[in-house]
């Protein structure tokens, strides 16, 4: 089988990037934050709006993690539903946190217009097919439990999901209105332009190799130059190395790829997707995909393990195109791209402080793009001094996973039997 052209649509049609080079002297910072995606953007942005000289380290290129290369799907709440949040966290905190999750799409696409980002957004809701009738009623119980709280999210029946996806796959579904869709990339590189406009500074190929005490504060060394600051935010989400070793052994980076077709002429194209919404199923596996702005199709699924598609993961990606869009057959892909999500044992996003005055934030789930945005928010709160209890997100210690160092075997038989779950479920619907 020939080897796939690997790139990402998103560089391809982000509009370019700040210039910026490595830190190449010794240099102080109020608050210094190592890595260059959603999360640290927009902690250093938010920061930098409060009037804070902020630094941010970005070990390759600025959105080089998840967030240049996800699916651009910005969803509402978290893997848990209401309920069991509150049920986890108690009636007051679990009412913050969900207060909280429901408003980061809000808080995204206020954020994108406010600060003028070119990056192809679009506020037209997200829908959860469901791949099941067991789905189903699990969905009906979430969207009976946000509607209680006001929030705009329906249960749809058969029909209604086949007119909105252009799909007879599935059995039926919900559409949530609080989310959309971005271009990923280019929400990345606005918030880094939107950053230096307020003087904050970006470093990009300047990964942080040490962080040690310095006085009163901590001093990161990189490999031509040093950042010194009393606060540190660490950012590194999936790509967490062991300049945080415990950080990095509390979450299972897993491998998750997309393709994207050729253009779709105008017949392909014909009752696809026809009012733009992104869209996750609810197999096991998960599928999310949308079309991009200029009408490719666009296939996410989770990888096996490797560090990127090869023909073999690639080919379930093809055949989930032709099993949810059959008049599809025979089109053409163009681009290949992977990148990992970061995965915690309860499914929750985390907030900690790893020392004194170091701040870390991470374990999205595959739903950080409205998520991390947040969490940037709350990790600059923290450190403008805001109490950790008035943050509406709870801080917990950092608790590395016993045996991690399996993980990655774990990922790949865990994938392959949800895989096989999948099937025999299809067999059965
Ligand atoms: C293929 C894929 C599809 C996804 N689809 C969706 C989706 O549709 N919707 C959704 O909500 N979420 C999605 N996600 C998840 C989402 O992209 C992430 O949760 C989010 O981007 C995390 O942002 P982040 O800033 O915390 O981490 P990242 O964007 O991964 O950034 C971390 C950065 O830290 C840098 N770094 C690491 N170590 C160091 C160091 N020592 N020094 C300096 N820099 C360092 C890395 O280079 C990296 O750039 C997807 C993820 C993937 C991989």
């Amino acid at each position: 089988m020939p080897a796939l052209a690997l790139q990402s649509l998103w560089s391809v049609t982000a509009p370019p990037g700040p210039v910026c080079s490595p830190l190449r002297s010794a240099e102080r910072a109020q608050v210094a934050v190592i890595g260059g995606g959603y999360t640290g953007l927009s902690a250093a942005l938010h920061l930098a709006q409060a009037g804070r000289d902020v630094a941010v380290l970005e070990s390759r290129e600025l959105g080089a993690g998840a967030s240049g290369l996800n699916g651009g799907q910005v969803i509402a709440g978290l893997k848990h539903d209401p309920d069991e949040l509150e049920a986890l966290f108690g009636a007051r905190a679990g009412a913050a946190l969900v207060a909280l999750v429901s408003a980061a799409p809000a808080m995204v696409f206020e954020l994108i217009e406010r600060l003028g980002i070119a990056c192809e957004v679009r506020r037209s809701g997200w829908i959860q097919p469901a791949s099941d009738e067991a789905a189903l009623a699990a969905q009906a119980a979430r969207a009976a439990q946000w509607r209680q709280r006001g929030a705009p999210v329906e249960l749809l029946t058969r029909q209604q999901v086949a007119r909105l996806l252009g799909s007879q796959r599935y059995c039926g579904g919900l559409i949530d209105r609080r989310g959309g869709s971005l271009q990923p990339l280019a929400y990345v590189r606005g918030l880094a332009h939107a950053l230096l406009r307020l003087g904050g500074r970006l470093y990009t190929g300047t990964p942080a190799r040490a962080l040690a005490r310095d006085g009163d504060g901590y001093r990161i060394e990189t490999p031509r130059g040093s950042l010194s600051a009393p606060r540190v935010i660490v950012a590194t989400n999936a790509y967490t190395s062991g300049l945080t070793e415990r950080l990095r052994r509390s979450v299972v980076a897993v491998p998750s790829f997309q393709v994207a077709t050729a253009p779709l002429s105008a017949a392909q194209r014909e009752g696809i997707l026809p009012e733009g919404q992104p869209a996750s199923d609810t197999c096991r596996l998960l599928r999310y995909f949308r079309l991009d702005a200029s009408n490719r199709l666009v296939m996410g699924t989770r990888g096996s393990y490797t560090a990127a598609p090869t023909p073999h993961t690639a080919r379930h990606h093809y055949r989930a195109v032709r099993e949810i869009y059959p008049q599809l057959a025979g089109v053409g892909f163009d681009y290949h791209w992977g990148g990992f999500v970061a995965i915690t044992p309860d499914h929750l996003p985390h907030l900690h402080e790893l020392l004194p005055g170091v701040l870390a934030g991470l374990g999205y789930n595959g739903r950080g793009v409205a998520m991390a945005t947040v969490m940037g928010r709350l990790l600059a709160r923290w450190t403008l001094g805001e109490a950790p209890t008035e943050l509406g997100f709870p801080v917990t210690p950092v608790q590395p996973l016993a045996l991690h160092a399996f993980s990655r075997l774990g990922v790949r038989i865990a994938v392959q039997y949800l895989r096989l779950a999948d099937t025999w479920t299809r067999a059965r619907t």
